[in-house]
């Protein structure tokens, strides 16, 4: 009996695990993933980025405002902005790039 209740619990498991790997492809990245991509505080100094936008909000950076950098295209959107996009979406938004390659 308590071996029938392993099995079935295993078996239960492969199945969500299975739906999460669908999840993520389709529903975007987890706020784990996201948390793992690079971010830095603008500074008026960050020359890479002066005079841009936030392709989200379309506001232009502000000193100390928490930005985040999409590795695979190197675009950079406010931190807040791209987080919730990313949860629903991993592509980027300007390129669609995909932000959560390893
Ligand atoms: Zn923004
Ligand atoms: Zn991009």
């Amino acid at each position: 009996m308590i071996r029938h209740c392993m099995t079935w619990r295993s078996y239960e498991r492969r199945l969500l695990s299975n739906n999460n790997d669908i999840n993520m492809v389709e529903m975007g990245m987890s706020n784990e993933d996201i948390e793992k991509l690079p971010h830095f505080d603008f500074k008026r100094k960050n020359d890479m980025i002066k005079g841009s936008n936030c392709a989200i909000c379309l506001d232009i950076f502000d000193v100390g405002e928490k930005c985040r950098l999409l590795p695979p295209c190197e675009h950079v959107f406010h931190a807040e902005c791209v987080d919730l996009w990313l949860l629903k979406s991993p592509f980027c938004p300007i390129c669609r790039a995909r932000a959560d390659v390893k």
